[in-house]
């Protein structure tokens, strides 16, 4: 039998009750009967009714511990739990979720978090890519689940005679690195950072983001912008530097960048419409070093 954990608290608080409750009645009862040489069958019965109760409580804390044991080895299996004694271990987020470090890249909760202040190293290069990465750059190279999505999203705009494409999808480290001293040559360091990400700080590179049609923030107001706007959490995905968060997450109004996160923190963030960011969920920064 499976019971949770709620469940078997109750049921044990029940039979505790039970086994203090019973015999102090079956005292009292048995001191006040006057007939009870004629009733000792009864009592007797009673009695081991009672022995049964108090072993039967005991056999129910023996579930509740291996039930509590089986599931902590079942979630173990499926998502690793986050220990401040792991050696992936960083440290914790002002709002208290672990932030670790594993296979080059930082997580919180197995959310991959890459941003201004958590780079990917050099090296990194996303696994299970819809296409396999063999260039610097790739349209298609995006992780199997978001490729997944993003039809589902694609094909949903186009039933409404939408038109979205991916206009820049996965970029190594290397393209990125040219793509931002091109930037800063041309704009300067403190505009650069306001619209194009380091080497090692942009999404692309992780394979869970893209950019759709003109790249451009006029998108915001076409019908293919409102309609991502309002409608890609339902997808999994989020826009990942909304209008007026710009001083959280170090990036200008990008309506046309979309981060694959999944159906429950996309929800989250969604927010009815008043996007959060990624930083204010987690309580991180985005900030340079
Ligand atoms: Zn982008």
């Amino acid at each position: 039998m499976c019971l949770d954990e709620n469940t078997l608290k109750i049921l044990n608080d029940v039979f505790l009750l039970l086994s203090i409750l019973l015999p102090l009645f079956f005292l009292i009862y048995f001191f006040y009967d006057k007939k009870k040489k004629k009733k000792l069958g009864y009592y007797l019965l009673a009695l081991i009714i009672i022995i049964l109760i108090i072993c039967f409580r005991g056999e129910i804390m023996n579930i509740n511990i291996c039930k509590s044991n089986k599931k902590i080895n079942d979630i173990t299996t499926t998502k690793a739990i986050p220990a401040v004694n792991s050696d992936n271990y960083i440290g914790k987020t002002s709002k208290g979720y672990i932030l670790e470090k594993k296979d080059g890249a930082y997580f919180i909760d197995d959310y991959l978090i890459v941003n201004k202040s958590y780079a990917l190293n050099e090296d990194f290069i996303p696994k299970n890519t819809h296409t396999k990465i063999t260039d610097e750059i790739c349209i298609l190279c995006i992780d199997n689940e978001a490729y997944e999505k993003w039809l589902n999203i694609k094909n949903d705009a186009i039933a409404i005679n939408l038109n979205i494409y991916i206009a820049s999808g996965y970029r190594s480290f290397e393209y990125q690195k040219g793509l931002y001293e091109k930037y800063e040559n041309r704009d300067g360091k403190d505009m650069a950072d306001t619209y194009s990400a380091r080497a090692g700080h942009s999404e692309h590179q992780s394979g869970l983001a893209f950019d759709l049609n003109s790249i451009d923030s006029s998108f915001a107001a076409t019908d293919e912008g409102k309609w991502v706007n309002e409608n890609a959490y339902l997808y999994g995905f989020i826009i990942r530097y909304p209008k007026g968060k710009e001083k959280i997450t170090g990036y200008k109004y990008e309506p046309w960048h979309l981060r694959y996160v999944g159906l429950s923190l996309a929800e989250k963030l969604y927010n009815d419409g008043e996007w959060i960011t990624m930083e204010e969920y987690f309580g991180i920064d985005s900030k340079y070093k």
